[in-house]
């Protein structure tokens, strides 16, 4: 039994809200984050899109820093992370991967049955282990 992040990329919408509640709630110092949201379009900034108008393009990503502890505290509480309680779009599903009643199972059955692609982080990103990505393919 695993406990693990399912990050569906098609339902994040860059909004930080994820970073915020983990800032606002572990009370991180200004420039500490334990998850950062990447934009993935020009690559010069936050909210840059690729391509040129009005072919403009672009998503984004939680990265989860090695920092991130999934809440520990909050876990032995039963609270589920404040970054998953907090996504606005139900982005982030965590839970033991071997509970199939857990929101991480419930999501990664879902995302399956549409097919999506589903995969982690390259060692080179050095991002927090245990975090998975789910994408239409
Ligand atoms: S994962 Fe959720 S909270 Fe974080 S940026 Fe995406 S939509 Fe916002
Ligand atoms: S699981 Fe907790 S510690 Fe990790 S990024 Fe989310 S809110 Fe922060």
């Amino acid at each position: 039994m695993t406990k693990k992040m399912l990050v569906d990329l098609g339902r994040c919408i860059g909004c930080w809200t994820c970073a915020m509640s983990c800032k606002m709630g572990n009370h991180l110092a200004d420039d500490e984050y334990r998850v950062t949201v990447r934009t993935n379009g020009s690559g010069v900034g936050i909210d840059r899109p690729a391509g040129v108008y009005p072919d403009l393009h672009m998503n984004w990503m939680p990265i989860y820093k090695k920092s991130c502890t999934f809440c520990a505290t909050r876990l032995a509480e039963g609270e589920e992370p404040l970054c998953a309680n907090s996504c606005p779009t139900f982005a982030l599903a965590f839970g033991d991967d071997a509970d199939p009643e857990s929101p991480y199972s419930q999501a990664l059955a879902r995302v399956k049955g549409k097919h999506y692609h589903v995969f982690e982080l390259p060692p080179y990103e050095d991002s927090r282990a245990n975090v998975e990505y789910a994408t239409k393919a």
